[in-house]
């Protein structure tokens, strides 16, 4: 922490650079430990991956994405273009490095410990949601069973074990089996297809483009300003420039640029790579409400009540996180998911949508201090950074104004 003023032992002023949930989290924390805060974003508030993600604050489901089984799975889908893992046959190298580092860390060990890194964050996502909504964000979280319905029991056995899995790391999952009626009875909206459930409490749901910018709106309210501009560098001392020519000085500056992370966090000495693994949503209407989050891991969908319809979000896609949205993704989400749910009308989606997810190579996040005195990171949540953003950005907030590493952030050392 050296070369950073400190007033009581902190900062004074900080800019955080990114306007996601993880960015604006971390903004808002720090304002609640007294430091003043710019939020700089290229685009405006949950332009990225944060706006049209599948809602879930679900830390019972946050299962770690680099199990053995995504091997064998990956070399399947790189000879399927409709698979739900896409990963184009270009000649990428940075992409084949990070995919090589990606499948050296499908072991259970490997497994294992982020299952144990992401048990603190896990442990208490709900309730830094909850610190946040009973403090002014105004959107709510909703409490509602997750179902996830299969083809067979024997599919729904590899969810439970899974969970058991997660269980044994230290993460016990409130769960029950569904035999065929009871799934009927769970999901009316269940096809014939699906014949075998497991029913997840303990979760919630959110409409995540509604919190992230009532997010913003409390940060702003709180005295912080949001300023658009691209960041295209950050000088030790410690101040960001903007592409309009602009410099930023504060006392710290917080990195949360998403999957776009490594532009800026490379040169504060990180070396852990961040990718886009992009995912594709869209919202349809439903004959009859959904009562709660509906997930189908077979296809490896995930459907959220969304206002009066449902959002349906799906597929890995290793893109550049800029790239145009692909059509064909979404129409082999659509006729994968089709012959699963009932009472759909698929034809009449809006919202058609994709995002860049931050995926880091050994499955976890980046979060605490670069190289540079007075810069950090806050990044690489990979599938579950609605979840794990504002707890993320509470123990940011307090190792930024402490000087001091938390341990539940030991594991997520960016200089690892
Ligand atoms: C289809 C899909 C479904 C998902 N479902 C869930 C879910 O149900 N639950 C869950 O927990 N997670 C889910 N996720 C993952 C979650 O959306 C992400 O992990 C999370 O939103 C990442 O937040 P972030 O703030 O790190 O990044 P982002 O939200 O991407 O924000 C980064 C911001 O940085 C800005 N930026 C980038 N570069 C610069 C720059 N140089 N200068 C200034 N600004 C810059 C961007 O404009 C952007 O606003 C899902 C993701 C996808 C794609």
């Amino acid at each position: 922490m050296d070369g950073v003023e400190r007033l009581d032992g902190g900062p004074r002023s900080a800019v955080v650079v990114g306007a996601g949930v993880v960015g604006l989290s971390t903004a808002w924390f720090l304002q609640e430990r007294g430091v003043e805060v710019t939020v700089v974003d290229r685009t405006g508030v949950a332009a990225g991956a944060s706006w049209g993600n599948a809602g879930w604050i679900a830390p019972g489901l946050a299962i770690p994405l680099n199990e053995p089984a995504v091997l064998r799975y990956g070399l399947r889908s790189l000879l399927n273009p409709a698979a739900p893992l896409h990963i184009p046959l270009t000649a990428d190298p940075g992409l084949w490095s990070f995919l090589t580092r990606f499948a050296a860390h499908c072991r259970w060990s490997s497994w294992t410990r982020v299952a144990k890194a992401n048990l603190p964050l896990n442990e208490e996502s709900i309730e830094a949601y909850d610190v946040l909504t009973a403090n002014g964000v105004a959107v709510p979280t909703v409490d509602a069973p997750f179902t996830a319905a299969f083809t067979s029991a024997r599919q729904a056995q590899g969810l439970v074990r899974e969970l058991e899995r997660l269980a044994a790391a230290g993460q016990p999952v409130d769960h029950s089996v569904l035999s065929t009626s009871d799934l009927r009875e769970q999901l009316p909206q269940a096809s014939a297809a699906l014949t075998a459930g497991v029913r997840i409490d303990g979760q919630r749901f959110v409409d995540p483009g509604a919190f992230v910018r009532a997010l913003g709106r409390a940060v702003v309210a709180r005295g912080a300003t949001i300023r658009s501009g691209e960041v295209t560098g950050v000088r030790p001392g410690v101040s960001v420039q903007t592409s309009d020519g602009t410099a930023i000085s504060a006392d710290a500056v917080v990195l949360a640029t998403g999957a776009w992370l490594p532009a800026l966090a490379a040169r504060a000495g990180v070396r852990t790579q961040v990718r886009a693994g992009r995912g594709y949503s869209f919202t349809v209407p439903v004959s009859e409400p959904v009562r709660g989050p509906i997930y189908l891991p077979e296809v490896r969908v995930a459907c959220t009540p969304y206002r009066d319809g449902l959002r349906v979000a799906g597929t890995m896609e290793f893109r550049d996180p800029d790239a145009p949205l692909d059509k064909a993704r979404v129409d082999a989400i659509i006729a994968s998911t089709r012959p699963l749910l009932d009472g759909v009308r698929w034809e009449d989606r809006t919202d058609v949508w994709v995002g860049p997810r931050p995926v880091t190579p050994d499955g976890r996040a980046v979060i605490g201090a670069t190289r540079v005195p007075g810069v950090y990171v806050a990044g690489g949540h990979g599938m579950w950074g609605l979840a794990q953003g504002p707890v993320t950005g509470r123990l940011l907030a307090e190792q930024i104004t402490t000087g001091k590493q938390p341990a539940a952030l030991r594991e997520f050392d960016p200089l690892r």
